[in-house]
């Protein structure tokens, strides 16, 4: 039975209320006794479950162990520690599996406005995407296979097994066949390493999936560009699935570009050669050369009039003072120092980390524009003249490169600017009262949430109806 208590105001005054997000309805006990600083509690009617201290308990001998460290003194001892730590990983992550669980079965996350358990553990253990939706999935599979349920909480399944199972299970389209044939799943992960097993259960999915994998019809439905970066190299790439007429149309422009990018060099070798130009003395490698065909054709579009996109010929840079400063330093000569981590930004809008040196010369040379902000995250200056419209929703997206909230991830140029004290009760429209907010957060925001802005640091704090500071 869930209780949920609500403490109105700074009076005090406490009433209980059905909370419109938690989809099954909780059981409202009026007159419920609220702990102080908690509004969400269990009553004892259900099953105990493991306490927290029982868990801290494990947690504080396993610290232990691992302080002391190991010493492996043969072939055999090496063996008996690997596995035994193995099955400590396993068992913890079938905890956290089953952590997962009890959130959402609870539905607790909707106080500190998370969108699901899944993004809430996500925020709260700091982990990826990546590892989230995969446990997500992991939980899905796990509720309906009683038997890989069985064997995965006693440690006899490892954990990038179980995933490549919870990925297989994903398929709608084979799900039945699935569940019914769990046990053969469970013997080819007892027995098979990691990758065997992975293409045996793929081997499995396409046997049984009888529409095939990829019909033609699903190539279209499933198209997809992504263009990511990788933060440590900061180099971009591009992956794209398309239908195969469409993507036979862009592989006829790709080569024509291609063949432009070659007859380039062709050009530029023979003035220096003469008749002795071979391919062997062309500037660029072919790969080169379809990297930069393929950002022509992006230049060409942006530079078509009849564009059917709003072309965008200003490119925000967004840096620190600090960060700028030291660019300043290098490029009058003067000895590199190291950028500070806590000061340190050079990047889109968005968050994406862009090289400094590239971009310092870009700010003196094009129409990239220079956006410089001070420690709390407030623009101080705006170095390029072109400027478009909406400076002041620009400026706000600065300050935040994601949504407001704990835990989204939202990029900020996909948020709506968001007053902090709404623009009816006084608040003004300037960057020290907007934050970017996703439509979710911003319909969160309005169930009795307080949105504030510390003006020493810049933070935002975002308060709990019952009064808990979300962190
Ligand atoms: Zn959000």
């Amino acid at each position: 039975m869930l209780v949920v208590g609500v403490r109105e105001g700074k009076c005090g005054m406490l009433s209980v209320v059905e909370d419109p997000m938690i989809v099954e309805g909780p059981t409202i006990v009026e007159g419920a006794t609220i702990v102080e600083g908690a509004t969400v509690g269990f009553d004892d009617s259900g099953p105990p479950g493991v306490t927290t201290g029982e868990i801290g308990d494990v947690v504080a001998g396993l610290r232990e162990l691992v302080t002391v460290g190991v010493t492996v003194s043969s072939v055999a001892h090496a063996k008996e520690q690997l596995d035994l730590y193995e099955q400590i990983s396993r068992l913890a992550e079938a905890g956290q599996v089953q952590v997962l669980g009890a959130v959402d079965a609870s539905g607790v996350y909707v106080e500190h406005g998370h969108y699901s358990a899944t993004v809430m553990q996500r925020h709260q253990t700091q982990s990826s995407s990546a590892t989230a939706t995969a446990r997500d999935k992991t939980r899905r599979m796990l509720n309906q296979c009683d038997q890989i349920a069985e064997v995965f909480f006693d440690g006899k399944i490892g954990v990038d097994h179980i995933r490549v199972l919870a990925r297989a299970f994903s398929n709608p389209r084979t799900v039945d066949a699935f569940i019914q044939q769990q046990h053969r799943f469970i013997q080819w992960a007892e027995r098979l390493a990691c990758k065997r097993f992975e293409a045996r259960v793929a081997n499995w999915v396409r046997t049984n999936d009888f529409d095939g994998p990829e019909p033609n019809d699903r190539a279209h439905e499933n198209r997809d560009a992504k263009l990511t970066q990788d933060h440590f190299s900061e180099a971009w790439q591009l992956r794209g699935t398309s239908s195969s007429a469409v993507g036979a149309e862009q592989r006829e422009i790709l080569d024509a570009y291609i063949e432009a990018e070659f007859h380039k060099d062709w050009e530029a070798a023979k003035a220096v050669f003469g008749d002795d130009v071979c391919v062997d003395k062309l500037a660029r490698k072919p790969a080169q050369r379809r990297a930069d065909a393929l950002h022509q054709i992006f230049l060409d579009a942006a530079a078509n009039p009849n564009s059917s996109a709003r072309g965008k010929t200003v490119h925000n840079i967004v840096w620190t003072a600090e960060t700028y400063a030291e660019m300043l330093r290098r490029f009058a000569g003067a000895e590199p120092t190291p950028f500070d981590l806590d000061t340190y930004r050079c990047s889109t809008v968005d968050g994406d980390p862009i090289n400094p040196a590239e971009a310092f010369i870009d700010s003196l040379t094009s129409q990239i524009r220079r956006i410089v902000i001070d420690a709390r995250g407030v623009v101080i200056d705006m170095g390029e003249a072109r400027f478009l419209t909406g400076l002041a929703r620009l400026a706000m997206q600065i300050s935040n490169d994601e949504c407001c909230w704990p835990g989204c991830h939202l990029p900020t140029t996909a948020c709506q600017a968001d007053h902090i004290l709404a623009h009816t009760k006084g608040g003004q429209t300037d960057q020290h009262n907007m934050v970017p907010c996703c439509a979710f957060h911003n319909r969160t925001k309005e169930r009795g949430y307080t949105v504030w802005r510390d003006t020493n640091t810049g933070e935002i704090h975002i308060v709990t109806p019952g009064g808990e500071q979300i962190q």
